[in-house]
């Protein structure tokens, strides 16, 4: 088989080989628990304060603010639940986007099963979040804004400072899923007046299920699983040694390279688009342009389903994603994609790839090729598209 070209990496990350090598001796030598006093304990104990150490100083935020979680989706779910729960004797109303993940989305649909009231902030049509409607929104009983800093499927980087600096006027909590955005574009909490950020190892080449939350000081939260007293009494369970050195180490990894893998993803990126715009088409790229993360291509293409390409791609070696919900079988469309305004059959027809600056122009190159031939052959096989094209000529 043919070497494959991996270009899904917002769905995840190869795990850095100096990730992997910083987290061996924690399974193989340091393997005593956090929690004991020998020092096979501290030694490991001494390894958690480094890293967190090391993801407070990425933050500019204190070593104390860092708690670490299972991954992303804990991270939200922890950021909502217990705001929503901490907080609910001042109000029960919840702002967000209509586009965020659904570790946050499905979090306030069980909030408002509890009695919570959540307001879906729409954005236009590249994505952006309508600033004008988040400031309508807001009421005396609102508690917390909670809003993506760059979104999973088409990119796009929200006016975050904006919406920190609306919460913090009003009194209100702004919690930020930046799983997308961190390790790819510096983050200031205090710039930003975030008061809480979730982030997950294997979006930035560590590990998976890790990741983490910030928690600015003096915010009140509540224990997310009760036990013993890791992480300050408020994450119990042993401390998953290996996974947060790992963590750290991609940390260190990705802020160290950050501006280097920056402008090659840029250029691969950019490359897809300019090919893609050219070559094929009836199509429209998603997603703002400007406002965009460096890695992300979000492409719907007319008459075809991004299922039977995907597929195809695949059959090529090629590993992208329709990023939408479809691959779980279900048949709606992306709610990203709906909420930019695309009709359900545009949707449909999407696909998202994303780059890493392991990739080559070459496989750039190869990649808008097997594009071009497969959406040629399926319009080819379509009557869609067959209607589309008599109903031209009629009117030429
Ligand atoms: C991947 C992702 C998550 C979930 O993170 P996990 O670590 O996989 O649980 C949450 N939010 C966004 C924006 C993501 O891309």
């Amino acid at each position: 088989m043919e070497k494959v070209i991996y270009l899904d990496n917002a769905a995840t990350t190869k795990t850095a080989p100096e990730v992997v090598e910083a987290m061996t001796p924690y399974f193989t030598e340091y393997y005593g628990n956090a929690s004991s006093i020998y020092s096979l304990g501290t030694q490991a104990k001494k390894a958690v304060s480094q890293a967190r150490e090391t993801i407070a100083e990425s933050l500019r935020a204190e070593p104390n603010e860092i708690y670490f979680t299972a991954g992303g989706s804990e991270a939200d779910n922890w950021a909502v639940k217990a705001t929503a729960e901490a907080y609910a004797s001042k109000g029960r109303h919840i702002i967000t986007s209509a586009i965020e993940h659904h570790a946050v989305l499905h979090t306030c649909k069980y909030l408002e099963q509890k009695g919570f009231e959540v307001t879906y902030i729409g954005v236009d049509e590249n994505g952006i979040l309508k600033i004008e409607e988040l400031k309508a929104a807001v009421r005396p009983d609102t508690i917390l804004i909670t809003v993506m800093f760059a979104n999973n499927e088409i990119g796009t980087i929200q006016p975050v400072k904006e919406i920190g600096e609306i919460a913090k006027e009003k009194g209100i909590l702004f919690h930020t899923d930046a799983v997308q955005a961190y390790g790819q574009i510096p983050i200031d909490v205090d710039e930003y007046h975030i008061d809480m950020l979730s982030a997950s190892g294997h979006k930035l080449n560590g590990p998976k299920g890790t990741g983490f939350l910030y928690i600015r000081k003096g915010i009140k939260t509540r224990s997310f699983i009760h036990g013993g007293q890791q992480e300050r009494g408020r994450r119990a369970g042993t401390e998953n040694v290996p996974g947060i050195v790992g963590l750290a180490a991609a940390v260190k990894r990705a802020f160290a390279i950050m501006e280097e893998k920056t402008k090659k993803e840029i250029a691969l990126r950019d490359r897809l688009i300019e090919r893609i715009k050219k070559e094929i088409p009836y199509c429209r790229l998603n997603g703002d342009e400007k406002k965009r993360l460096p890695n992300n291509v979000n492409f719907s293409f007319q008459f075809i389903e991004g299922e039977s390409l995907l597929i195809m791609l695949d059959m090529k070696g090629i590993c992208a994603s329709s990023g939408s919900a479809c691959t779980s079988g279900s048949l709606d469309p992306s709610h990203v994609l709906l909420a930019i305004g695309l009709a359900h059959e545009t949707a449909h027809g999407s696909l998202r790839l994303t780059v890493s600056e392991e990739n080559t122009m070459e496989e750039m190159d190869r990649t808008v090729d097997c594009i071009k031939e497969i959406i040629e052959r399926l319009r080819a096989m379509s009557p869609l598209y067959e209607d589309f094209c008599k109903k031209k000529e009629g009117l030429l």
